[in-house]
């Protein structure tokens, strides 16, 4: 197939190189976003890739069906992005890699939670200062802490088992309960008792109409004084106004954050020698106890090396009229 590859970035490139001579697909690498401008590029093209901030939207959808693209492959496990209604409406097929390697972003919620926790982020700019004071940097332990783990797929699972060797107490929540995680000394609770009682909180649910603003004025009014609140799902899961709130009265105690709600705009793009206009993250980053990163925590080379293959798997199928393995359908969407 001809695929028409958005929003790709060098290492995007690496990885696909690296696995094409052994596929049929001829890959055009574009580095623009996809938009209504842009989609354009795609003109001659069997299939478009996509990544989280490319918005498949009706105009899109509309737009790909009129160059007779029938085939969309995301690079990417969510599909909050995609009109799955109107892309079913017009025979449009959509495949997606449902988990290339849930380790690499639950290690990397693990990894902000440290942060935070040890203020190492602090420590190292203040080391390379030649300022070995050890005045403020007092943290918190991690082992003996409950963490609730809202949503346990496959980052939530990978998240918990690794904060069990930590020796925390976890708790769960999620519409559909793991009997592994159970038996693994897990427990599910309600979404209620788990913001009550837990001092570290870890996000990993889709982003659906039903979980949006999940953390919200009065979800965050449960929580314990000074809760750690760890993101790594997708930004608009959290209310940021609510939570900037939260943080100047120290109910939020540290907030960790590889996704934000306004992110399209802003990651993924070099923007040093531009002036940031939205507010919110300006205001973010002035909290000495808010890690934020740009949604990095899939970016390790077995993920990259997982999303190359499956996505070149997904284009067989689709090429072969194969039944899809991975395929997101607009009735998933509506369960
Ligand atoms: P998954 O589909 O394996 O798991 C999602 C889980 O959330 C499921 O168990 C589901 O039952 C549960 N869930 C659904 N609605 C819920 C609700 N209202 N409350 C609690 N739980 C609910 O997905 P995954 O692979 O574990 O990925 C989770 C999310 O992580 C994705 O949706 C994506 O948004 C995000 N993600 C982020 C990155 C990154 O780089 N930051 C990378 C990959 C995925």
């Amino acid at each position: 197939m001809k695929v028409a590859c958005f929003s790709t970035k060098s290492y995007d490139k690496e990885g696909f190189e690296r696995l094409l001579p052994k596929y049929e697909h001829e890959f055009t690498f574009l580095e623009a976003k996809l938009d209504e401008k842009t989609v354009s590029l795609a003109e001659g093209c069997d299939a478009i890739c996509s990544f989280v901030n490319d918005h498949v939207d009706e105009a899109i959808v509309n737009k790909l069906a009129k160059m007779n693209i029938n085939n969309i492959v995301l690079r990417c496990t969510g599909y909050n992005q995609v009109d799955l209604k109107k892309a079913a409406e017009l025979g449009i097929r959509i495949c997606r890699v449902p988990a290339y390697s849930p380790e690499a972003v639950a290690e990397h919620a693990v990894a902000l939670l440290l942060t935070l926790s040890r203020k190492t982020h602090k420590a190292y700019n203040r080391v390379r200062d030649n300022n070995f004071s050890l005045e403020g940097l007092t943290g918190f332990n991690v082992n003996g802490k409950t963490v609730g783990v809202i949503g346990t797929g496959a980052i939530g699972s990978a998240f918990c088992r690794i904060m069990k060797g930590f020796g925390c107490k976890i708790l769960a929540y999620d519409p559909f309960e793991k009997e592994e995680l159970k038996n693994s000394g897990i427990t599910y609770v309600s979404l209620e008792n788990l913001l009550k009682q837990s001092g570290i909180i870890s996000l990993h649910c889709p982003l659906t109409p039903e979980t949006q603003h999940l953390i919200n004025a009065k979800t965050i009014s449960l929580m314990p004084e000074g809760v750690v609140l760890i993101n790594t799902s997708r930004g608009a899961l959290i209310e940021t106004k609510a939570v900037i709130k939260a943080l100047k009265k120290r109910k939020i105690g540290y907030l960790g954050i590889d996704v934000y709600e306004q992110e399209e705009h802003i990651f993924f793009r070099n923007l040093s020698e531009e002036i940031l206009m939205d507010e919110d993250i300006a205001r973010l980053m002035t909290f000495p106890n808010v890690l934020i990163t740009g949604h990095q925590a899939f970016l390790t080379q077995e993920a990259l090396a997982q999303i190359s293959k499956v996505t070149l798997e997904n284009l067989n199928e689709l090429e072969k009229g194969n039944a899809l393995s991975n395929e997101v359908k607009w009735a998933e969407e509506n369960k």
